[in-house]
């Protein structure tokens, strides 16, 4: 629980990356997570899942009403995903680049879509498009907002009560306290003889 709240609290950048059912398929779990390992962001989380129906909805519920959204779930929902929280400065926007456009055909050479995908159906990998997204995919914000009580019950300010029931409504999204790690890097100074 701890090293989960100080994560929260540090406002550590992190990201929600997921390897969707056709990059699973295809075999390109190893490719996916290499090229982030490369760039030199760290997994603090992975898993492989079966995504129930109603998490592919609350997952995608912006996208809610457009034409693509029944497809878009019963595609996430086909087989299993691969679950990873990255963390690193920056690592939101940097994930983006790396994965390249939603339109695999629009997306750079040399991005995981613009290598490995043709079809916006079917565009292997999922990235958080904010830091605010990246941390409810992972499923930070609920511990942030139960701290956000803790401090204001004391002033007995009424706000941020608005805060906690809005965030509450985000909880654990892919990730359950005790699913994610903190590690420090064997190559780190303060581990050094
Ligand atoms: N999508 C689709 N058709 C579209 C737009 C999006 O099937 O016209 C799917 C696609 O898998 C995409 C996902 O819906 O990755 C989420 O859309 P978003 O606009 O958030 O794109 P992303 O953030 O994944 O690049
Ligand atoms: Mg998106």
């Amino acid at each position: 629980f701890l090293p989960h709240l100080v994560a929260s609290l540090e406002q550590v950048d992190e990201t929600y990356i997921m390897v969707k059912p056709d990059g699973v398929q295809r075999g390109l779990v190893g490719e996916i997570i290499s090229r982030f390992e490369k760039k030199g962001f760290k997994l603090t989380g992975l898993k492989l899942f079966q995504c129930p129906q109603d998490l592919a909805e609350e997952h995608y519920k912006d996208l809610k009403g457009k034409s693509f959204f029944p497809k878009l779930i019963e595609y996430i929902v086909s087989g299993p995903v691969v679950c990873m929280a990255w963390e690193g400065v920056g690592v939101v926007a940097a994930a983006r680049k790396l994965i390249g456009a939603t339109n695999p055909l629009q997306a750079e050479p040399g991005t995981i879509r613009g290598d490995l995908a043709v079809q916006t159906g079917r565009n292997v990998v999922h990235g958080s498009d904010s830091p605010e997204n990246g941390k409810r995919e992972i499923g930070r914000l609920a511990l942030l907002a139960s701290f956000t009580l803790v401090m204001d019950i004391s002033r007995l300010e009424p706000l941020p009560l608005f805060f906690l029931v809005r965030y509450l409504n985000y909880a654990a999204l892919w990730f359950k306290e005790g699913e994610l790690c903190q590690w420090t890097p064997a190559q780190a100074p303060s581990l050094r003889e």
